[in-house]
């Protein structure tokens, strides 16, 4: 039988030591008011790079940040009167904001996939605020399943889904709203809906007039996950590459004695470990993208563990561009 992650009642000693958990860089999962959530301290590269890595998803997605209030949110997001505004009526509650993130936020380049937009949310369980509070950190969570897998609403459907892969599992009882947070980008012109949630879009637009929808509107992009077309470094990029000429940047991964050249190089992880690599992913990325350089050259690096998600990525910003 496969071990699984201890399901504990959220008494404030548990609390306590989810917050201990997590300031550690550790996984814990935890009730929301919308589904169970796979928390990790957002500024930790490793620790976020543990929440991809415990999902089992092929890909980064980005992740929601959590906060206990707006105004932990100001060294992190532009903040503007539309989000003032809705955050005055629905927070704690179900519903995302994406904005623009400050180029100065402590917060992981990963867990936002290497967006300029960070997605924050004050969530309103009591449960998660009280962790939240408590561990004194923004919370990095997405939806606590294994990639394909259905959203948990309890705490069984979490160590189910996850195995070992959580240190704890805080049990929270059923989620209430049992779908997940509405996500609205507030970081263009026009406020637009990327996720369908706990509120409806009809309650946006009663209260801020046009709102759009991304999954429907044929001149928005389809899904959230081809908004991330957009973010590619500036320099070209060129993969699987064995050796890099004197202009180029190189990106090297586990023993690169072997590949010669390169203007400057950096290594993702000299080890080979597919979740350094990730945890080092989009930082590097941005210390290379430099017009000193005429263009970015990468090692291979391995489709094991996170491995895919990183070749996903690179596979990306290398393509034709927008
Ligand atoms: P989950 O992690 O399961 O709660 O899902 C999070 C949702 O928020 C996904 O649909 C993400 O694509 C979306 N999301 C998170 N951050 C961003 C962002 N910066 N821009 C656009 N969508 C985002
Ligand atoms: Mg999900």
């Amino acid at each position: 039988m496969n071990f699984l992650s201890p399901i504990v009642h959220p008494t404030p000693e548990n609390i306590a030591k989810a917050a201990a958990l997590l300031q550690a860089g550790k996984l814990v999962a935890f009730p929301t008011e919308t589904v169970y959530g796979l928390g990790a301290d957002a500024t930790n590269d490793k620790a976020v790079a543990s929440i991809y890595e415990a999902k089992g998803r092929p890909q980064f997605n980005p992740l929601i940040i959590h906060v206990s209030e707006a105004s932990d949110l100001h060294p992190f997001v532009v903040w503007n009167d539309k989000a003032e505004f809705l955050a005055g009526i629905f927070w704690p509650g179900p519903l995302t904001f994406v904005l623009p993130r400050k180029p100065d936020a402590p917060i992981s380049l990963l867990a936002s996939a290497g967006l300029d937009t960070l997605a924050v949310r004050c969530p309103h369980h009591p449960v998660a605020r009280e962790l939240i509070l408590k561990t004194e950190l923004p919370i990095a969570a997405p939806s606590a399943n294994s990639s394909g897998k259905l959203s948990p609403t309890l705490a069984a459907h979490v160590a189910e889904s996850l195995g070992d892969n959580v240190e704890m599992i805080l049990d929270g009882g059923p989620a209430h709203v049992g779908v997940e947070s509405t996500v609205l980008d507030l970081s263009g012109d026009v406020p637009t809906i990327l996720r369908h949630g706990g509120v409806t879009i009809e309650d946006l637009s009663a209260l801020i007039g046009t709102v759009r929808c991304a999954l429907h509107d044929p001149m928005a992009p389809k899904s959230p996950g081809m908004l991330l077309s957009h973010y590619a470094p500036t320099l070209p990029l060129r993969l699987a590459a064995t050796e890099a000429s004197p202009s180029e940047a190189f990106l090297t991964f586990g023993d690169d004695t072997a590949a010669k050249g390169g203007a400057k190089r950096i290594n993702l992880s000299p080890e080979g470990d597919p979740m350094e690599a990730a945890a080092n992913l989009f930082t590097y990325l941005r210390q290379l993208d430099d017009p000193a350089f005429s263009g970015i050259a990468v090692m291979p690096i391995t489709e094991k563990g996170l491995g895919a998600a990183i070749n996903d990525r690179l596979r990306r910003a290398a393509g034709p561009r927008e």
